[in-house]
């Protein structure tokens, strides 16, 4: 079976992890995590970074540093992953969702300015399976309006905007760990900012919120969210490795661009000239996608379908028009995009897609 998207553990995972074991840093007070949580802010381009327990987690943490709740507004792209909408539920604001672009597949910064009202405290753009969003007009509503920006990174580490890295184009950037991601800590998160203050505040909400001084007393409501030493130096030894999985990740991108460029019905995903994407996700979008899928799958191939967008969730529908999220979400598929595959891999999965199309 070729799987979809898997970790690739091939650096000094299990040294440090068996430091961690032998030095008892094993919670989150030990170097691993000071290392991982500097080590990937400066690769952000970012003075700060705090690492947190997920993806989801960091997102939460990020309104909650900027101090959003109830009766606040957040725009959010509606062709996302369940986190990016979570996190704005889990501060008591409403999510104002936005379609999507077709060929990016991201948030259409053109519909974002008629939404924003007298209530909008955030703007968190996604960039959809690795691929930046236009940050240049999100930037300019931002300072238009005097609006913070939190970028959703969760499935862009290392991707290219103008020459910067995704996460530190803005206010503040969210990671995801998670073991499918292009870097893992097996489960894990990280806000990155430049932002002195929020990064102040966001290591203090993260840990239950404690008042320097006086043991025992919370002037807020903090949270958990602190990841341990052991998924650091999982993160660690990721970190040195990530511009290699990246070459290789785009370089497999490549061949796939290759190998389907003349299958009728077939559209390839876009690169847009300015952006270094890290494809996160081979995506593509094709004609009868569940006969696809499965034709695949009986082939040892296996894909996933593009995220089924916010407003069809059935605890968040809102009844708004989202033409284009619907549409690519009925044909988009996700093609095995792991770090791990090799070209005689990718050859076999386009002949396979030539032969059932
Ligand atoms: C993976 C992902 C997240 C959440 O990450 P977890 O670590 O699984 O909580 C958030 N947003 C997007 C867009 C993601 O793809």
């Amino acid at each position: 079976m070729i799987p979809a998207c898997e970790p690739y553990l091939d650096g000094n995972e299990l040294k440090y992890i068996s430091d961690c074991v032998n030095n008892n840093w094993i919670s989150s007070k030990g170097e691993y995590v000071d290392k991982f949580e500097s080590g990937f802010a400066r690769y952000c381009g970012c003075d700060y970074g705090i690492s947190t327990t997920s993806g989801t987690a960091a997102l939460h943490l990020a309104l909650a540093t900027l101090g959003i709740g109830k009766g606040d507004e957040v725009i959010i792209p509606t062709f996302t992953m369940v986190s990016t909408l979570l996190s704005v539920l889990y501060t008591g604001a409403t999510p104002i969702l936005i379609d999507c672009e077709p060929d990016t597949h991201n948030i259409n910064v053109d519909k974002i300015e008629e939404k924003i009202s007298t209530s909008t405290r955030c703007i968190m753009p996604v960039h959809i399976y690795g691929h930046p969003c236009n940050m240049d007009l999100i930037i300019e509503l931002s300072l238009k309006y005097n609006i913070p920006i939190v970028e959703d990174a969760a499935e862009a580490h290392g991707a290219k905007y103008r020459g910067r890295r995704a996460g530190g184009l803005s206010d503040i950037g969210c990671f995801s760990f998670y073991a499918n991601k292009v870097i893992t800590t097996g489960e894990g998160g990280m806000v990155v900012t430049n932002n002195k203050e929020y990064a102040a505040r966001a290591r203090n909400l993260k840990n239950l919120a404690y008042v320097d001084g006086i043991k025992y007393w919370h002037q807020e409501v903090g949270f958990n969210y602190r990841m341990t030493n052991l998924q650091a130096a999982l993160g660690l030894a990721q970190l040195e490795k990530i511009d290699e999985y990246i070459k290789k990740r785009r370089k497999n991108a490549s061949l796939y661009n290759y190998y389907l460029k003349d299958v009728t019905g077939v559209e390839l995903p876009v690169e847009l000239p300015w952006i270094k994407s890290i494809y996160w996700m081979y995506a593509i979008k094709v004609p009868c996608r569940e006969f696809l899928t499965a034709e695949l799958l009986g082939k040892g191939i296996e894909t996933r379908p593009f995220f089924i967008p916010m407003h069809k969730q059935p605890f968040f529908e809102n009844g708004g028009s989202y033409p284009i999220s619907d549409e690519i979400s009925r044909s988009g598929l996700c093609l095995p995009s792991g770090t791990g595959l090799k070209e005689k891999d990718i050859e076999y999965i386009c002949n396979c897609i030539k032969e059932i199309l």
